[in-house]
């Protein structure tokens, strides 16, 4: 019998199955796909998030000048910033699995059922496979893992494309975080949801440039981003020379929390792990994975643990309260950044970004505790200009129930 099952080869399978290996459980996965078929998006991370996890090597580049661009000025980051070389990561983490003999199936999972000491799927094709813990990467629509009805799901969506282009996008050896300068849009669509560019010089004379919508209900069509995106670099001066990658991302931004009762575990978009204020979801797997393997391992470690207490224990290494307290104030963040019309929304980011860069970091990667996050949020609040206040205020008001749910979980 295997101790745990993985679903899915996308980054969160394949980091969870390479952790559960390291700490010496018998592991199987199960992929649609074959799992060193490459991963199709496009990962950017902070480099320091990289270097506390001892993956600083996994970069193809690295950006010292990093920079948001809001309609008063640039706001330097004084933080560096790197592409995921996806491929290196992804062949990383497959040998590590391959010297641990993890063994890999193809196929599609359609049936779940639970038996007294482990859990059985059967795959499309009629394959039976059990084991002690069943682990549901198999990202953003998880296909077990069960999550309440989202009342309204809000979507982070973006059309990016790497290229040639008549002139530089953006200045040499610059990685643009967001520009949400809205001056080349007409009057009438500055009064639309905004958008922002995201971009970064790959050398060479090759950029990828990307209109983003930070989240919205419903998500903003890619129609619209791209001709956004056109729009700007027209504005600009621009011509796209030529096209190497179009990318068309989208994804749900504030999915509710799966039920942590139920004996399949979820990780990675299937376990809500993304960041509902900005998107960023890698950095989480690299820094949760190991902590939920270990924790796995110790639940299985004993014969007498049944497997709903395995589960249980693992939801709880991956969602401890204090994580799910912030979670809540995350959310609140993101009605925030939904509400704000265009002008706050620059008042906002220059002030976000003009905190302590320990501050506005540590609350995008989800690594500082509970009253630090309060702190960073009331120092942001007494910095930001009043009409930023104001947002913030009425937003209690809307979102309070996310507050008290900080207070209460
Ligand atoms: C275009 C794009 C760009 C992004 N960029 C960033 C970024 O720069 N930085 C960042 O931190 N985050 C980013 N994200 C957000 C997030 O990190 C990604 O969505 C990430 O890919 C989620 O990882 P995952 O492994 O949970 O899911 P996925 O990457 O979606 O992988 C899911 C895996 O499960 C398999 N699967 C699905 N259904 C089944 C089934 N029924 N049976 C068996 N296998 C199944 C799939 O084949 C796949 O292997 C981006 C998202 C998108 C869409």
């Amino acid at each position: 019998m295997q101790d745990v099952l993985v679903i899915g080869s996308g980054p969160a399978g394949l980091s969870l199955v390479a952790a559960l290996a390291e700490v010496g459980l018998a592991v199987q996965g199960l992929a649609l796909d074959d799992p060193t078929h490459p991963w199709p998006n496009t990962y950017g991370i902070w480099v320091d998030e990289l270097e506390d996890v001892g993956l600083v090597q996994f970069l193809d580049h690295r950006w010292k000048d990093c920079l948001v661009q809001v309609n008063s000025g640039p706001v330097p980051l004084h933080r560096e910033y790197g592409l995921l070389s996806k491929d290196r990561l992804q062949a990383h983490w497959l040998t590590q699995a391959e010297q641990h003999r993890v063994t890999w199936h193809r196929g599609k999972v359609v049936r779940l059922e639970h038996g007294p000491t482990h859990t059985q799927v059967t795959t499309a094709s009629g394959e039976m496979l059990a084991a002690r813990l069943v682990v549901d990467a198999t990202g953003h629509q998880a296909a077990l893992v069960r999550r309440p009805e989202a009342p309204e799901l809000s979507f982070q969506s973006a059309y990016g494309i790497v290229g040639r282009f008549s002139q530089p996008p953006i200045a040499p050896q610059q990685m643009v975080l967001m520009d949400f300068r809205n001056d080349y849009l007409s009057p009438e669509q500055r009064q639309e949801p905004p958008t922002f560019l995201y971009a970064m010089d790959l050398g060479d004379g090759v950029h990828f440039v990307e209109e983003t919508s930070l989240a919205h209900h419903p998500a903003i069509s890619m129609e619209v981003l791209a001709q956004r995106l056109h729009q700007r670099l027209r504005h600009r001066g621009i011509e796209v020379e030529d096209i190497h990658h179009v990318e068309r991302c989208l994804f749900p931004m504030n999915q509710p929390l799966p039920d942590f009762t139920q004996r399949v575990v979820g990780f990675g978009g299937a376990a809500s792990m993304v960041h509902p204020a900005s998107g960023y979801m890698v950095g989480a797997l690299l820094r949760r994975g190991p902590g939920l393997a270990e924790a796995i391992a110790a639940a299985l470690s004993s014969s007498q643990t049944t497997p709903a207490e395995v589960a249980s224990q693992a939801w709880r290494a991956l969602w401890p309260a204090d994580r799910v307290r912030k979670h809540y104030l995350y959310l609140f963040g993101l009605e925030n950044l939904m509400a704000f019309d265009a002008p706050q929304l620059h008042q906002f980011f220059d002030t976000f970004f003009n905190l302590p860069t320990d501050d506005w970091a540590g609350f995008l990667a989800d690594n500082l505790s509970l009253p630090e996050v309060v702190q960073a949020m009331l120092g942001l609040f007494g910095r930001a200009p009043n009409s930023v206040r104001w947002g913030l205020m009425r937003s209690v008001f809307s979102h309070g129930h996310l507050l008290g749910r900080t207070l209460m979980s």
